[in-house]
């Protein structure tokens, strides 16, 4: 059934969200074993560490949290990212709308993602501007720092933080023009992204997720499953 719906679809559309990465070993936030229930410090929420404030007045702490939960520098894609992948590589798929920051989709090979929460791969000075490697960041330790004094910050999107106006844009006119919508991995409560599923202009709509969400009266088909062997099985 999901094989026979990608196979019709010609202008394939994927939004996703963390779920897409446990199958690489990342841990999501609001699974059973997500970041939201190990324990850390219990100070704070991650909500709270993952904010622009706290990055702000606690860099250090930030750094520890990030460094320890958020960068997963040897996982590799799973066969969800290696089918989207395959999907583009055809001609059906037009692009990869992510919330994920681990960069595993281009790592599979998918050319057109937009990462509206940004990239660990990617990281400035916040006061020369200078870019950052991620290697760079994993050479050192605690806060890291620029030739120029300067601390360096992740192009992640932190909450408090804006969403890029033009990643949107292109997600929008992506959404807007697509056949086929296949949501997966993502519990849909991050906003603003999770409202990006309702500029879906075409008929099928796919959701792909270990447990439901509020959209799944919306779909054509659900799917709860883990996605990288539901999406491996049905991509040739
Ligand atoms: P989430 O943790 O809120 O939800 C993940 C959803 O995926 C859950 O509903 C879970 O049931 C489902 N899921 C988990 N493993 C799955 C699998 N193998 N197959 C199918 N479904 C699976 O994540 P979210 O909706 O993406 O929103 C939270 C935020 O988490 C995002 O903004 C994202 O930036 C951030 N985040 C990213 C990463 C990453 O880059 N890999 C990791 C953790 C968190």
């Amino acid at each position: 059934m999901l094989s026979e719906t990608l196979g019709r679809g010609e202008r394939i559309v994927f939004f996703g969200g963390a779920g897409v990465s446990t199958e690489s070993g990342i841990p999501d936030f609001r699974s059973g074993d997500g970041l939201y229930s190990r324990s850390g410090d219990t100070r704070y929420t991650p909500e709270e560490v993952l904010s622009h404030s706290f990055f702000v007045r606690h860099t250090a702490e930030f750094y520890a949290y990030y460094r320890s939960h958020l960068l997963h520098p040897h996982a590799r894609p799973n066969p969800a990212h290696l089918a989207l992948a395959r999907l583009e590589e055809q001609g059906r798929l037009t692009a990869v709308i992510t919330q994920n920051i681990d960069g595993l989709h281009q790592a599979a090979g998918s050319r057109t993602v937009l990462e509206l929460h940004g990239s660990v791969h990617r990281n400035s000075c916040l006061r020369c501007g200078a870019p950052v490697s991620l290697d760079a960041i994993l050479a050192t330790d605690g806060v890291p720092t620029c030739a120029c004094g300067g601390v360096i910050k992740p192009d992640v999107v932190l909450y408090e933080e804006p969403l890029d106006a033009a990643v949107m844009e292109s997600a929008i006119e992506h959404l807007a023009r697509a056949d086929t919508l296949v949501v997966g991995g993502t519990s849909l409560v991050v906003y603003p992204a999770a409202g990006l599923v309702h500029y879906f202009g075409g008929h099928e709509l796919v959701l792909i997720n270990a447990e439901p969400t509020a959209l799944d009266h919306l779909a054509t088909l659900v799917v709860h499953a883990p996605i990288g062997e539901t999406l491996g099985a049905a991509v040739p």
